[in-house]
């Protein structure tokens, strides 16, 4: 256990303040390491994946350093750009500046492909403080004049090895190109082909390097199974699972908040003891329910990913997937909550025929097939259509037929 705490980091006492609104305790190992030297005014090159805490790493001394120094710049300028390769991260990094951001009087922009741009112009005019985008809307609007990054002097590259994955990497340079050179750069990126090197050989000034090794949660000591089950009929299935008297503490993962509501509804109807910890509690109803559940109160806690980072429960029984996470680290992230502290556990995922793309990522990530505990003999396409009338939208992954192969399925959605 980390026991640095966010207050010996240097930052501003809102930003404290917002990290305990957020219920974050201990900075992860990213955050302890580069917190402090970015402060200082450090590049950096940060080989880490998502769920290690990256995106409080670089976001936090950022708004540190721009509530420090005055005001906004001139029009159509930002003072900082983060880079991103998809919607989805831009989205997520823009809410992560809006938790961490919260007491500070910063603003932000966000431009991403795929939507109308006249917001996204407007939200330019005056200039702002931080732009989160993607590089080719990004690139579109600076050719067409309604984008100046002449004084921009942070700029953080996020996921570079998937925005050259994307084809990506030509307009990051063209990008960078309209950065002062005296600027403080980041580069963050999961993996390092040489291409990556190359542009990060480029971009920084003797960076500060910083490598987190992905989680190795001891996923031999689980037991791991799966139900290929409809959608429709998992409410059914975990009900029977759960009367199952050796399922002592159980934590039961859906991929979003009201996926964790809908369940504990319908258990609750049951007779089991549920609760759901999500982002829309406030962070108190979040630290009762856990420690109900510690104390044994109720036997089943119902978690999206994000709200189930930072539980330390020891002794939970079984991990339940009543739905497959969308980014596969988050799988282990979810089963290691079962075999804390040398204990073995139990992990059951539910996979709906929409849910596969999800499963088969999960495999290639362990680098091995998961057991079929049960199977239910499902028809793709017909299940699909059932699902999107009957069920929730929102609890649906997102298009996966039209992802053959999704590589490193894309954002979380709780
Ligand atoms: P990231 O790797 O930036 O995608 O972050 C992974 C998740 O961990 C995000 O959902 C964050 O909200 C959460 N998180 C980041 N830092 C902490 C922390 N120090 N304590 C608890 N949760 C955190």
């Amino acid at each position: 256990m980390n026991e640095l705490k966010f207050s010996k980091l240097g930052l501003t006492g809102q930003l404290l303040r917002a990290l305990t609104d957020a219920g974050y305790e201990t900075p992860t190992p990213i955050q302890a390491e580069a917190i402090p030297l970015l402060l200082k005014g450090s590049d950096l090159l940060g080989i880490a994946q998502t769920g290690t805490g990256k995106t409080a790493a670089f976001t936090l001394p950022l708004l540190h350093k721009l509530s420090q120094r005055g005001r906004r710049t001139g029009p159509r300028c930002a003072r900082a750009l983060i880079l991103a390769p998809t919607r989805e991260l831009v989205i997520q990094i823009s809410k992560s500046i809006k938790t961490y951001g919260r007491h500070l009087k910063l603003e932000q922009a966000v431009i991403m492909g795929g939507v109308s741009q006249r917001p996204q112009i407007n939200a330019l005019k005056r200039g702002t403080d931080i732009l989160v985008a993607t590089p080719g809307r990004l690139l579109d609007l600076i050719k067409r004049g309604h984008a100046d990054l002449s004084q921009t002097d942070y700029l953080i590259l996020d996921e570079a090895d998937r925005m050259f994955d994307m084809g990506f990497i030509r307009d990051v340079r063209r990008i960078v190109a309209d950065l002062p050179a005296e600027r403080q750069t980041l580069l963050f990126s999961a993996t390092m082909p040489k291409e990556v090197a190359k542009l990060a050989g480029e971009v920084l000034n003797n960076p500060e390097r910083i490598e987190i090794a992905a989680k190795s949660v001891a996923v031999d000591r689980i037991d791991q199974t799966v139900h290929y089950i409809a959608a429709a009929n998992k409410q059914a299935r975990l009900a029977e699972l759960l009367a199952a008297p050796e399922m002592e503490r159980v934590i039961v993962f859906t991929r979003t908040k009201y996926g964790a509501d809908k369940v504990v509804k319908k258990l609750s109807r049951d007779g089991v003891s549920a609760e759901a910890i999500h982002g829309n509690k406030t962070q108190g109803a979040r630290q009762r329910t856990l420690e109900n559940f510690r104390s044994g109160r109720i036997r089943v806690l119902v978690a999206t990913d994000i709200a189930s980072r930072g539980i330390d429960i020891d002794e939970v029984t079984h991990v339940i997937n009543y739905e497959l996470p969308n980014e596969p680290e988050s799988y282990v992230h979810r089963i290691g909550r079962t075999a804390r502290a040398g204990a073995s556990g139990t992990a059951i995922s539910f996979c709906d025929p929409a849910e596969q793309p999800y499963l088969r990522a999960i495999e290639r990530l362990l680098k091995r097939s998961l057991t079929i505990a049960a199977g239910e003999p499902i028809a793709l396409t017909p299940l699909l259509k059932k699902q999107k009338k009957g069920d929730s939208n929102r609890s649906k992954p997102r298009s996966p037929k039209r992802r053959r192969r999704p590589r490193r399925p894309l954002q979380r959605a709780a």
